[in-house]
């Protein structure tokens, strides 16, 4: 197994692959002012095994397309879809978010968690707007610091792990810059990365590394998980996922 089959087999039974929470989902769609209305075409891009995309379906009268490139998570999917009995409202699609075909204005709302970092945010908020009815919505969660200062050595791991991290101000003027309209934003309380992620993924390790007969492979990729989070439980206070919802305006 290469190392992606690798992540994809570490992930694939997790609620989620990022953070998040049902809650702080719903109050992204309050803010987006999509809960009211009705008839709606969703993209939700990345959508792993469905955290975000079974609250959009439970929450909206709404067709949306799924789309991740693991199939994996979307067979997870489309269990959990079934069992929250709306799978008639989700079609999970198996394609990249860099070559995506929904037509040109045919959506009102794209969603992304946890995802649009893969585009990088600029590439993606620019590249997704044509998808986008004149006044759609776009709704993604992305990492964020929280402070203009932060400890040297958390800023060169995130720069290394994700050049384009920046503070909300610079995000919503990535938005600004691309014909978007800022409705809102919060940052995911510390329970969406402990309970809701961290904790669910370190219970997984054992039989991970168990099912690869710890492999350096499985080993590595464990250690970097794990480096990832002592760095958040070090330094939680100066980084977060940042929410970000807006509409799209203008002409461009
Ligand atoms: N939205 C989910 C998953 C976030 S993790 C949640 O919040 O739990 C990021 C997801 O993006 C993963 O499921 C990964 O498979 C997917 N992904 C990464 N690069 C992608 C690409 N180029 N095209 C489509 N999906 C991609």
């Amino acid at each position: 197994m290469n190392k992606l089959e690798l992540l994809a087999d570490l992930h694939r039974d997790t609620e989620r692959q990022g953070p998040g929470g049902q809650a702080e989902t719903r109050l992204a769609l309050q803010l987006a002012g999509l809960c009211e209305r009705r008839d709606l075409d969703i993209a939700d891009l990345g959508c792993g095994t469905g955290a975000s995309t079974l609250v959009l379906a439970e929450a909206l009268d709404a067709r949306i397309v799924a789309v991740d490139f693991l199939e994996p998570f979307l067979d997870t999917l489309k269990a959990r879809a079934l069992e929250a009995g709306v799978a008639e409202r989700i079609t999970p699609r198996h394609a990249s978010m860099e070559a995506l075909n929904f037509a040109a204005e045919s959506l009102d709302a794209i969603w992304s968690e946890g995802a649009i970092y893969n585009l990088g945010f600029a590439r993606g908020v620019r590249e997704w707007r044509r998808f986008l009815k004149p006044g759609g919505i776009l709704a993604v969660s992305e990492l964020t610091w929280l402070t203009e200062q932060r400890p040297a050595e958390l800023d060169a791991y995130w720069r290394d792990q994700y050049p384009e991290v920046d503070t909300a101000s610079a995000k919503l003027a990535v938005l600004e810059h691309h014909g978007y309209a800022p409705l809102g934003y919060f940052v995911l309380p510390p329970h969406c990365w402990r309970e809701n992620y961290y904790r669910p993924l370190q219970e997984r390790f054992p039989a991970f590394l168990k099912a690869h007969r710890n492999s350096p492979a499985a080993r590595a990729i464990v250690e970097e998980q794990q480096q990832e989070i002592e760095l958040y439980e070090r330094y939680g206070e100066y980084f977060g996922y940042g929410f970000f919802i807006a509409r799209k305006c203008g002409e461009r």
